[in-house]
């Protein structure tokens, strides 16, 4: 097993923290093959929510897949205990928020997409923001100010 770390950077506009809510969040990620390098060209959606069988039958596991060309087995499971939520302090700056255990398979690609929560610096919380581009834009009337996600980038590193 092979741990590997999803990195986000980004500027945040009067929010406080953004979260990927588990264990319900699903990651879109595209999955390159340890065996042949094949990358998948679709996205991939894994889950801590989603327990499958493994092969040998004894523990459930998020992800699993094999591989069209090489026929290799891909396993995939999100260490929900290393979720990090993304602070205004980590604001600009590549930041671990999650972590997977990964069996012959590598994510190189995510994608944003749906399921965050973001709380402002006036405490409100949004559920379900969806980021769009890189971005997400709202407004929070105690505040009287807008609120909004500017930037996001992310990238895969080994842990
Ligand atoms: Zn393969």
């Amino acid at each position: 097993m092979v741990k590997i770390g999803l990195q986000i950077s980004g500027t945040l506009e009067n929010v406080a923290k953004l979260v990927a809510p588990q264990p319900d969040f699903t990651y879109f990620m595209k999955l390159q093959c340890a065996s042949c390098q094949e990358v998948t060209d679709s996205w991939v959606a894994v889950s801590a929510a989603e327990q499958v069988a493994g092969r040998s039958g004894r523990n459930t596991v998020n992800f699993l897949s094999v591989c069209k060309f090489c026929h290799k087995e891909k396993v995939m499971n999100v260490l929900q205990e290393t979720n990090t939520p993304y602070l205004k302090d980590d604001e600009d700056r590549f930041k671990t928020i999650i972590a997977f255990d990964c069996r012959g398979v590598e994510p190189v690609e995510f994608d944003f997409r749906d399921g965050w929560t973001v709380v402002s610096d006036g405490g409100r919380e949004f559920t379900d923001v969806a980021i769009e581009d890189g971005e997400w834009v709202d407004f929070d009337e105690q505040l009287k100010a807008s609120v909004g996600l500017y930037d996001m980038k992310s990238k895969f590193v080994k842990v």
